[in-house]
């Protein structure tokens, strides 16, 4: 169910009118629904309700204070993969021993604070970095749970930018090397050999390639077990994608990932871990941006809106759509015309869309880009020294702002100068 529905002719977040968040905390503005996350956490909960397992948000998707809590507190687990993050998640209540720390290249610094705040389990990504941690865990007197990240070469089918599981790509161990590499773990002090980690991609349309990754997981928890390896969890990554367009796409449901994962894991007891980042915030928030101008081109209108590709970067990094949508509610008859939706910042780049059709909107009009929930505010940045933009959270008729716009003032009295100047 979506909670980001027209009531009245206007748009809603849950039972508060967008038009009114606007109002009072200005534009550009993330708004996120409470109820929309909740809803998917609960559904990867409920689809692994057949076995022992835990839902791990990928917090990078959104990672704001208010957002993780909400999850902590309705029992979700996190899925860090930086200081930074780990940092976040333990502010925001979550214990260490459901926090799983992933990640390419985590460093001395990161390894050495999650082993003293506690972490359930290091997806170890290569060799170097396992020796790290054996000898930090070691230096530390403790032994802590580690699983290793195997690359098992499928085509994930999504945006090269988000494949991770091709043996091309820079993550995990080739799984041809991965028997060798437990070997040495096992050998090593300070580690606990649990289990094996594997993450394809994001934005997955179909199953088959995670039917493919977790066929080549099963065989190897087996020739694993054989050699004498504890093999207890299995984690199993996020990546599950979400409808962009309300038309044409349909990606797999929550329900049926858990099926396939039943289906080709079940029968060997593990305990699941999976690292859902979009499919639980994407469509529990929305952009909301006001046209500053239309400008009549050659042969196509401009809609400049006060969003730019600082506060959304998926459509210049990833040619991604977003459904744009105004805030008030056309009429079924309203006649629609090509835009170019574009954001204020100097690079072509800024373009949100070309060519889109759109009921006619006017200066001044709010509009609502719709899935930006994940990977939106995130990825933001105060290029052209555009301030962060506000983040609110809606909770049935309420609306808190969860993170607020800096002033220029904080914005530049972060930069300090030399003594020279
Ligand atoms: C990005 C990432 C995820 C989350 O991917 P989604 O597509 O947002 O579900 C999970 N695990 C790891 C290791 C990741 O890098």
């Amino acid at each position: 169910m979506d909670h980001f529905l027209y009531r009245d002719g206007q748009l809603f977040a849950e039972d508060v009118p967008v038009a009114e968040i606007a109002a009072a905390v200005g534009t550009p503005v993330y708004v996120y629904s409470t109820a929309t996350l909740l809803r998917h956490y609960r559904l990867f909960d409920e689809a692994l309700a057949w076995g022992p397992h835990l839902v791990c948000y990928a917090m990078k998707a959104a990672s704001n204070q208010a957002i993780l809590k909400t999850l902590a507190e309705a029992g979700a687990g996190m899925d860090v993969v930086s200081g930074g993050e780990y940092a976040r998640a333990k502010a925001a209540g979550v214990p260490g021993d459901k926090i799983v720390f992933s990640g390419v290249g985590k460093t001395r610094e990161e390894i050495r604070m999650a082993l003293e705040g506690g972490v359930r389990q290091f997806n170890i990504e290569s060799e170097p970095e396992m020796r790290a941690i054996s000898e930090i865990a070691t230096s530390m007197g403790v032994e802590v749970p580690v699983t290793v990240r195997v690359n098992p070469d499928v085509d994930a089918k999504t945006h090269a930018k988000i494949a991770t599981g091709k043996s091309e790509n820079k993550f995990g161990i080739p799984i041809a090397k991965a028997r060798g590499v437990y070997a040495e773990a096992a050998a090593l002090p300070g580690l606990k050999v649990v289990g094996i980690d594997v993450h394809i991609g994001s934005q997955l349309t179909e199953l088959e390639p995670f039917a493919l990754a977790y066929r080549k997981v099963a065989e190897l928890t087996q020739a694993l077990r054989a050699e004498g390896h504890e093999i207890v969890r299995l984690d199993l990554g996020g990546g599950l994608g979400i409808p962009y367009t309300r038309s044409n796409e349909a990606p797999p449901l929550p329900v049926e990932y858990g099926q396939l994962i039943e289906r080709e894991l079940g029968h060997l007891g593990c305990e699941i871990e999976i690292e859902p980042g979009r499919l639980i915030a994407g469509n529990a928030g929305i952009l909301v941006s006001r046209v500053i101008y239309v400008k009549e081109g050659e042969g196509r209108n401009f809609l400049i809106l006060d969003a730019a590709m600082n506060d959304l970067i998926r459509p210049a990094m990833y040619e991604a759509h977003h459904d744009i949508v105004p805030v008030v509610e056309p009429q079924p008859a309203a006649e629609q015309a090509p835009y170019d939706i574009v954001g204020p910042v100097c690079e072509s780049g800024d373009t949100f869309a070309k060519g889109r059709m759109m009921p006619a909107v006017g200066e001044g009009e709010l509009v609502a880009f719709r899935s930006a929930g994940a990977y939106g505010a995130v990825m933001s940045s105060e290029y052209n020294t555009r301030a962060l933009i506000p983040e609110v959270l809606v909770k049935d008729d309420q609306f808190a702002v969860i993170r607020a716009r800096p002033s220029f003032d904080e914005i530049i009295n972060r930069d300090s100068l030399p003594a020279w100047l």
